[in-house]
């Protein structure tokens, strides 16, 4: 009789796969309950452990197929019982895999030279990936002419890719991720937005029709209002001004929602010389004439920088800042006005000795309507989108706002513009 094939469940095989299998199953559990929970980098997180169990079950596939005794070989109890096991294993782990390729979000398992090594569903429908027709494909050649493919030659790792087109089904839009796997290999990742981009459309168009609709009956009524003279109502006369001041105050509200509106749609600037010695010029008069001299207002500006960009946008970004400065820093105070070269570009900014704001408020400073104080807001003629509007015209500037600031002492905020806004001396576009 010939030998039996059968291992001892205690070989060096067997044990070598135990612990990866429970390993595998555990991670499995983790991340599926990581997926359920929803959120973007837990997700992230448990298709990774999804992927790296897909290549386990890869290689358990052939140990365990190995370890199989031959139908025809004679079973001892210990080997039928271990038979069972297997069997009942390899069932349990066929089914997390199909679960791992029903995966809602795209999954690209990549070698280090970006082949694909394996792909799930959603990879298949939003990539238009094909298994096993594209096994060993390079991925970025696979994709070309998409942005996808641009991104992924250009090192996606570094971040990820916004609101693409989904090579696989073009009405769709994706956002994708690559991440490292295992020792130099990655795996990708994208999730199908097209809803949430319509979902953020709709909640644009909203407001931009709403503000729309309501600046042609509020011109009406304040236009009415500046008509009627307080001496020929004096006892009026309060609630009149009172009425014009609020009229006001709902047309600048209309006037920020449509410009940031405007600028929520953009995704560049013409670029434009802005010679920056008149505009620093015109932010010290308008931060006179709203200071109506309760504050000392002092420029220091570097002779010969301009700036790249557009000259609108801009000068609303940086009167902001002046504005504001002027409107919470109390009477006595001190406003300096900075614009100068540093080691990557140039800063504006803008020091008051004003209220202050607590820490805890600052990073939440550029939201739409978010105020330190609603009433002292309201009671110097603000929006609550002054510095929404800022961070919009700085993002298509590729500038960011700094903010340092402590309470009862002041704050300074500054706008950093990269090298690549400021024009070289021989660069004589823009000027006539
Ligand atoms: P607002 O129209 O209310 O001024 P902004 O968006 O311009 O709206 O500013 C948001 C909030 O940030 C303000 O309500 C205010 O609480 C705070 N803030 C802005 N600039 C300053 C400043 N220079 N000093 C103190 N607080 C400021």
């Amino acid at each position: 009789m010939p030998p039996s094939r059968t291992q001892d469940p205690t070989t060096p095989a067997h044990r070598a796969w135990a612990l990866p299998v429970a390993l595998a199953a555990g991670l499995l559990a983790g991340a599926l309950l990581g997926w359920l929970a929803g959120g973007r980098v837990a997700s992230g997180v448990a298709i990774v452990a999804v992927a790296e169990i897909v290549l386990l079950l890869t290689r358990f596939g052939h140990v365990t197929r190995s370890i199989m005794p031959p139908p025809a070989t004679a079973a001892t109890p210990r080997h039928d019982r271990l038979l069972m096991r297997t069997r009942r294993l390899a069932s349990n782990l066929r089914d997390l895999r199909r679960t791992a390729s029903q995966l809602p979000d795209a999954v690209v398992l990549l070698d280090q030279e970006q082949h694909v090594r394996w792909c799930n569903h959603a990879a298949e429908t939003l990539l238009g990936l094909r298994l096993p027709q594209d096994r060993g494909a390079l991925l970025r050649q696979r994709l070309q002419a998409s942005e996808l493919a641009g991104w992924l030659q250009q090192g996606g790792e570094r971040e990820p890719l916004h609101d693409t087109i989904a090579p696989g089904k073009p009405d769709s839009q994706i956002s994708v991720s690559l991440l490292p796997f295992g020792r130099r290999q990655q795996v990708l990742l994208a999730r199908d937005t097209s809803h949430v981009t319509r979902l953020e459309q709709m909640r644009r168009d909203f407001v931009a029709n709403v503000s729309h609709e309501l600046r042609t009956p509020l011109t009406v009524i304040h236009g009415y209002l500046e008509l009627i003279d307080p001496e020929d109502v004096p006892a009026l006369a309060p609630v009149l001004g009172e009425m014009r001041a609020q009229s006001r105050r709902m047309g600048q509200i209309v006037e920020d929602l449509l410009t940031l509106s405007r600028l929520e749609t953009q995704h560049h600037v013409e670029d434009e010389r802005v010679p920056m010695a008149p505009l620093l010029a015109t932010l010290r008069k308008e931060a006179e004439a709203l200071s109506q001299g309760r504050h000392t207002i002092a420029v220091e500006a570097e002779a010969g920088l301009d700036l790249l960009g557009s000259p609108k946008d801009l000068h609303s970004a940086l009167s902001n800042l002046v504005s504001n400065a002027v409107r919470y820093t109390p009477a006595g105070g001190s406003i300096t006005i900075r614009w100068r070269r540093s080691a990557d570009g140039a800063v504006y900014s803008v020091s008051d000795s004003g209220y202050g704001i607590p820490a805890s408020h600052l990073a939440r400073l550029t939201e739409r309507f978010y105020r330190v104080s609603s009433s002292r807001s309201r009671g110097t003629g603000g929006t609550g989108l002054g510095l929404s509007i800022v961070k919009h015209v700085l993002n298509l500037h590729q500038a960011r706002l700094s903010i340092e600031s402590e309470p009862g002492r002041g704050s300074t905020f500054a706008c950093h513009f990269g090298p690549e806004r400021l024009p070289s001396v021989d660069d004589r576009f823009g000027e006539t």
